[in-house]
């Protein structure tokens, strides 16, 4: 398949180029696209040969569900069988805007977009681009994340065409994404909402809203028996290449604990690489260091943390050591990420 890529502006996104993005989707094809969390890889929602074509094309085992995104609230009625309380005061503040909800779905949407669940993901996000393909494309659009099923999140085109080139239709490039990881996941099946994946709304920016709020058990307990409640939130992940250490602990006790590893590393004739941050990267003593970001500004760090996944591949290191990013609003979508890409391997200083 040859896959066309066509650049579009992010605020102002020719109209032309969208249009012909949405012919592709309501002729049954996919196409990659910006959103402001990370890239999505579009198929009709509602046609279930797309969604099959969306595992395809990822290599995603087809147990995993597919959110499916709307431009206008008025689109949710179609898909969903009840819309609770809760949800719609969410859908109010948050909307368009980096949240998914689970809702119980309607007969409109296929077991093939929901993995054979009786519920639905949905969101709105505020992309332009995003929208404007959306409400161009039929008004559905499955779009799971646009990469290789285990790779980290595309936050840049680049990324999308390392893993897809050849395998969609279209490739809308619309530049590097604002938030940089996956949107919060909030089911609403239940009688207290429940957020099975952290993102950038966070779970006291979620009670600010609509009360009591619980994370899903599978992601706080490490247990293997436990398993989380989104069926992709058990698949390893955004794994790089080489082993992934993450050490946590006062700046100065990390600091000192990677540099004694590289070097025991090193004496045996390893490359090591470190992601530490503007204010730590001079302290460093390995082959390949890179700076994720500064300690002053979360989103900073959230929003290069995937695409610094990726250029380790890049990279002829062995191992990595990385500091830990438990920072205040975001540290939890971060490390939800950060622990899945290092297997869990962490150790405290
Ligand atoms: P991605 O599209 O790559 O951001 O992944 C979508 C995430 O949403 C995966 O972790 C899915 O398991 C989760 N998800 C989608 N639909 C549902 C659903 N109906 N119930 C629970 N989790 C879902
Ligand atoms: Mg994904």
């Amino acid at each position: 398949m040859k896959t066309i890529i066509l650049a579009v502006d992010r605020e102002h996104p020719d109209e032309s180029a969208i249009r012909q993005a949405g012919e592709i989707l309501k002729n049954g094809g996919l196409v990659a696209f910006p959103t402001e969390t990370v890239y999505g890889l579009g198929g009709d929602g509602l046609n279930a040969k797309s969604s099959e074509k969306i595992y395809a094309a990822k290599g995603r085992p087809s147990d995993n569900p597919l959110i499916i995104h709307i431009a206008d609230l008025e689109s949710l009625d179609r898909i969903v069988s009840h819309i609770p309380e809760k949800a719609r005061m969410m859908a109010g503040e948050f909307w368009p805007g980096p949240l998914t909800m689970i809702l119980k779905k309607s007969d409109a949407v296929p077991y093939e977009t929901t993995g054979g669940l009786d519920s639905v993901a949905v969101r709105m996000p505020s992309h332009p681009v995003a929208l404007s393909l959306i409400r161009l494309g039929g008004g559905y659009i499955a779009a799971p994340s646009a990469n290789t099923s285990g790779r980290p999140s595309p936050t840049k085109a680049a990324h999308v065409e390392e893993d897809l080139t050849g395998r969609v239709d279209m490739i809308l490039d619309g530049g590097e994404v604002g938030i940089g990881l996956e949107s919060t996941i909030v089911d609403f099946t239940e009688e207290i909402p429940v957020i099975l994946r952290p993102g950038y709304i966070s779970q006291e920016m979620a009670e600010a809203v609509i009360g009591p709020v619980r994370m899903d058990r599978g992601l706080l307990i490490t247990d293997e028996k436990v398993k989380p409640k989104a069926p992709g939130m058990k698949y390893r992940h955004y794994a790089p290449k080489a082993g992934l250490t993450i050490v946590e602990g006062s700046t100065e006790q990390v600091i000192k604990t990677i540099n004694e590893r590289s070097r025991i590393l090193q004496a045996q004739g390893k490359q090591v690489g470190v992601i530490g941050t503007d204010e730590t990267v001079g302290a460093y003593e390995a082959q390949v260091i890179k700076s994720i970001g500064t300690r002053q500004d979360e989103e900073t760090i959230a929003r290069h943390l995937f695409g610094l996944l990726r250029e380790f591949d890049e990279e002829q290191v062995d191992h990595i050591f990385s500091e830990s990013f438990d920072t205040p609003r975001m540290g939890q979508a971060i490390m939800n990420r950060l622990l899945k890409a290092a297997g869990h391997h962490l150790i405290h200083v």
